[in-house]
C-alpha cells in the first residue's frame, strides 16, 4: 500500500468515526491534508466553526495566519502535512477533554507513522502536551516550550519536535504574534541544519 492510499484509508475511518461524544455535534471531521511525502508536520488542537463546516484543518482565520507563518519558515501548505489532536469539532469551541484527546489520538499516532516526517511543529498546549506526555517529557507551559527544538524518538522514528503556540493566540495578543513569528523564523533555521528540505 502507498502512503496516499494508507492515509486515504485512515481519513475514510475518522470520517466515519463514532468513538466520542463529538461525534455526535460535528458536521465533519477534520481527517488532514498535504503531502503523503512531507518531512514536516503541524499539529494543532481540534476544529473550529469553518473547519467543522469544511472539513479541512486552518481554513479560518488562525489558518489565514499560519499560512504567513509557514511563508516565514520558507514553508507553503503544499510541504506540509496538517492534522489536529481531536478531528471534531468541541462544541461552542470549547478545549477538547482529556478522554476525547485519548480516544482520537491513535489517528495522530497512525498518519505520523505513515508520513514519517522529520519534524513535527506542535501548535499549542494541548498538541504540545501530547507529545510531551508520551515522550516523558516535563510540559511546563507552552510560554516555556515554545521556540525549542528537540531531538526525538517517537513511536520508533527519529525526528525534531518544534512547540509553538497556537495561531489563533497570535491573532488576540501582539505579544504572541511577535513570539510566533519569531519561532516560525527560528524553525527556517532548524529545517537549514538539519537539511530537512533538502
Ligand atoms: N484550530 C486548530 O487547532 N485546528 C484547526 O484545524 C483550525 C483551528
Amino acid at each position: 500500500m502507498s502512503r496516499k492510499e494508507a492515509l486515504d484509508s485512515i481519513a475514510s475511518e475518522i470520517v466515519v468515526c463514532p468513538k466520542c461524544r463529538l461525534s455526535k455535534s460535528r458536521k465533519k471531521a477534520v481527517p488532514g491534508e498535504g503531502s503523503p511525502e512531507s518531512a514536516v508536520m503541524l499539529v494543532g488542537e481540534g476544529p473550529g466553526r469553518n473547519e467543522d463546516l469544511q472539513g479541512r484543518p486552518f481554513v479560518g482565520q488562525a489558518g489565514k495566519f499560519l499560512n504567513e507563518l509557514l511563508a516565514e519558515a520558507g514553508l507553503t501548505r503544499e510541504r506540509v502535512f496538517i492534522c489536529n489532536v481531536v478531528r471534531c469539532r468541541p462544541p461552542n469551541n470549547r478545549e477538547p477533554l482529556p478522554d476525547e484527546i485519548e480516544t482520537c489520538t491513535p489517528y495522530l499516532d497512525r498518519q505520523i507513522k505513515v508520513v514519517q516526517p522529520r519534524l513535527i511543529v506542535t501548535l499549542g498546549k494541548h498538541s504540545t502536551s501530547y507529545f510531551f506526555s508520551k515522550l516523558s517529557l516535563s510540559f511546563r507551559g507552552i510560554t516555556n516550550a515554545h521556540g525549542k527544538a528537540e531531538d526525538v524518538s517517537f513511536l520508533g522514528l527519529g525526528l525534531t519536535l518544534f512547540p509553538t503556540l497556537h495561531p489563533a493566540a497570535g491573532l488576540y495578543s501582539a505579544e504572541y504574534k511577535r513570539f510566533l513569528t519569531h519561532d516560525f523564523q527560528q524553525l527556517k533555521g532548524t529545517l537549514e541544519k538539519h537539511r530537512i528540505l533538502g
